[in-house]
């Protein structure tokens, strides 16, 4: 097992490793002491993983309850958070009993934002269960819910007290959900790892899925964190250098956005990733053996290197996007393959980005 200390305004530990799911009740232990547990799960993670992880808790001396909600984005929002905060409640939680999240990127933004706010905040603990929240949601304390409005548009900064990630998990996960957690992957490789880059490079994506293959993604995942760590701790509220989180994801949320959030997150952002690249390329900003690399690692993990969405498609949805500031965005740019840096541009030069990234 991997152990990485994250040291933000409350400093933690994310765990990272096969099996270590049937450790949770003595890993919470340290972290805690006594407490009550409310595990948060969507239905579809709750009858894979929430009967034996509860039997767990209760072994390790904890009480435990249970909340489910319906799986999917679509149920990320104020209903489900009430219903939570309001079972909470009537369970009699306190401030020192805890929440833990067991589920994928949706699950952690929610059980985050409750524990955020229930009674201004009790402890929480993720159990990431995508690949999505292993390497970025569950680690860095953003928490949300989405309004009519837009998405995470009401939410938190609130750190977990625990992030334990089993890789043994993931292996139930939809091929098409473990392919969208490789975007992310590949992003950290390409904004400040180069060895990831190359190992994800050197190896056959289906072996990361097979038997045996858990020691690989477990350091695949821990060095994702470990970039993750750097951000965090180094710009905690998002106003500097956790912008570089942010590579694919402006043009990434146009196509998200123009799609009606049909095309899933990673698969926006993987395109998102070799537009700009391919923009950056022809301003001079990007090598264009970076941008080759780039596109052909993110088409050799099934990921789309193209949109078929055109520009004026896209355009509101990027000009909405919480990164633009008035008229001004910071677009972020992979100079060569682990250095990533901020581009200041005009919201009215966008277009010409896009048609430059190969956008009709
Ligand atoms: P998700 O939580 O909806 O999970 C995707 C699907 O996989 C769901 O249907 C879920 O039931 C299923 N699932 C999860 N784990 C499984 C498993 N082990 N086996 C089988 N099925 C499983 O989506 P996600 O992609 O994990 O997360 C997306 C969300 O994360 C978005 O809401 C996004 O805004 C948020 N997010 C937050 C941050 C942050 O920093 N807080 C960062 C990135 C994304």
């Amino acid at each position: 097992m991997k152990r990485i200390r994250i040291d933000a305004s409350k400093s933690y530990t994310v765990a990272v490793g096969s099996g270590c799911a049937a450790e949770t009740g003595r890993e919470l232990k340290a972290v805690t002491g006594n407490a009550r547990v409310m595990v948060v799960s969507d239905d579809n993670v709750y009858a894979l993983y929430g009967k034996q992880v509860r039997r767990d808790l209760e072994t390790a001396g904890f009480g435990t309850s249970g909340f489910v909600f319906p799986h999917g984005e679509e149920h990320k929002n104020l209903e489900t958070y009430g219903k939570l905060l309001e079972q909470l409640c009537a369970e009699n939680f306190g401030r020192s009993d805890l929440i833990l999240a067991l589920g994928g990127g949706v699950t952690g933004d929610l059980a985050g934002f409750a524990a955020a706010t229930y009674q201004r905040g009790i402890r929480f603990a993720q159990m990431p269960t995508t690949l999505l929240a292993a390497v970025d949601a569950s680690v860095g304390g953003k928490t949300a819910v989405d309004l009519k409005g837009g998405k995470n548009q009401a939410g938190a900064f609130c750190q977990p007290s625990l992030v334990l990630c089993d890789t043994e998990l993931m292996r139930t996960l939809p091929e098409e959900e473990f392919r969208a957690g490789m975007a992310e992957v590949i992003k950290y490789g390409a904004i400040g790892d180069s060895g990831l880059f190359k190992l994800l490079e050197e190896t056959e994506p289906e072996t990361l899925r097979t038997a045996g293959a858990n020691g690989l993604l477990e350091d695949i995942i821990a060095r994702c964190v470990e970039q993750k760590k750097i951000f965090v701790q180094q710009d905690e509220f998002d106003n500097g250098a956790r912008m570089l989180l942010n590579f694919g994801h402006t043009f990434g949320h146009g196509i998200e956005g123009a799609s009606g959030y049909q095309v899933p997150h990673g698969f926006a952002v993987a395109a998102g990733m070799c537009i700009i690249s391919r923009a950056a390329e022809k301003r001079g900003l990007c090598g264009s053996q970076t941008r080759k690399r780039i596109e052909t690692l993110v088409k050799k993990y099934g990921l789309p290197a193209e949109t078929g969405f055109k520009t004026e498609q896209l355009l509101p949805f990027i000009a909405s996007d919480k990164k633009v500031k008035g008229c001004h965005v910071k677009l972020v740019v992979t100079g060569r393959i682990g250095h990533a840096g901020l581009v200041p541009a005009n919201v009215a030069e966008l277009a010409d980005w896009l048609h430059d990234g190969g956008v009709e």
